[in-house]
């Protein structure tokens, strides 16, 4: 997955709002056809990294280029070849899907070079979304869920090489949130869209990402895919048993030969043995601590 050419490249990316520096000398390459997932904490600097790159935001400095520009002057043709999914979008609750769908695919049809691929057929994009049976609805009747699917729509309807996606399943119920997530592998797998997407939900990184970066205190503190990462900074076992009516709790990288030694030593005194593993999750959860009372995060 990592051999397509590199779509978007951050080097020294530094962002203050006023005296809060929430992104500090972030470096990040993503190549064409990864599903990558900037994972964090809330106040992590995530979405204020997404509207950089999308080219909403100005950065205090560094080096940003995405699909061979600078988004701070990305034109429109450019801007074509990128699809957003902000976290909501304003209204547009008086239309029907079909309709404001229709509307936002003609605006791409101008745009139909050789780079970017022919428009879709809006039925055949509402259908990609799971639609169809909402397409004459009006915008506002939609659930969560639904509304989740628009969003994509929208973000989709130009074809894009590149699709941000914010915070795609906030708000969601697990169902939602199952059907949004083979929404996105079938965008990825099907369409080959390269995909960016923000969460602060470490399974939804795990599922979806080829690759998960972790932000926090607005620096990068992992990248590499999920088992990666969990090889490379797992945290420590932990091993609790009970001897002689008390009960004991040991954290330690090798419990399995701590367990080994234990028995060794206490043979029958030791009862009520329970061994928990390492998980990515403790790594995460611990890096997100480490980094909780940095300023970036205090200020919020
Ligand atoms: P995340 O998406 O990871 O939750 P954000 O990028 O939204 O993080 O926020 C990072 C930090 O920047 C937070 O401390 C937040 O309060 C601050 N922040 C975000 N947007 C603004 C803004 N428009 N003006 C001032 N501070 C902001």
């Amino acid at each position: 997955m990592r051999s397509g050419q590199v779509v978007l490249d951050v080097e020294g990316l530094r962002m203050s709002y006023g005296t809060n520096e929430v992104l500090r000398d972030v470096n990040l390459q993503v190549r064409q056809g990864e599903v990558l997932c900037l994972l964090g904490p809330n106040g992590a600097g995530k979405t204020t990294a997404l509207e950089i790159l999308e080219g909403f935001r100005t950065r205090s400095a560094g080096r940003v280029e995405v699909l061979g520009a600078d988004p701070a002057h990305g034109d429109e043709r450019w801007r074509a070849r990128v699809g957003v999914v902000l976290q909501s979008w304003r209204d547009h609750g008086n239309w029907r899907v079909r309709e404001l769908l229709a509307q936002l695919g003609a605006y791409y049809t101008c745009y139909s070079t050789e780079e970017i691929e022919r428009p879709w057929d809006i039925g055949e994009l509402i259908a990609a979304v799971g639609l169809t049976a909402q397409a004459e609805h009006r915008v506002r009747t939609l659930s969560g869920g639904q509304r989740r699917r628009l969003d994509v729509a929208v973000g989709i309807v130009g074809r894009p090489e590149l699709l941000f996606l914010d915070e795609p399943t906030a708000g969601l119920d697990p169902v939602a949130r199952r059907e949004f997530h083979d929404l996105v592998d079938q965008l990825a797998g099907e369409q080959h869209t390269t995909i960016l997407l923000t969460t602060h939900d470490l399974h939804e990184a795990q599922k979806l990402a080829d690759r998960i970066v972790i932000l926090t205190g607005g620096r990068i503190v992992a990248d590499g895919t999920a088992r990666e990462l969990a090889q490379r900074i797992a945290g420590e076992d932990e091993v609790r048993w009970s001897q002689g009516g008390e009960r004991f709790v040991k954290s330690t990288p090798e419990s399995t030969r701590f367990v080994h030694e234990l028995f060794q030593r206490h043979g029958e005194a030791i009862a009520d043995l329970e061994v928990r593993r390492a998980s990515l999750e403790d790594t995460y959860l611990s890096l997100v601590r480490t980094t909780a009372a940095e300023p970036a995060e205090a200020a919020r």
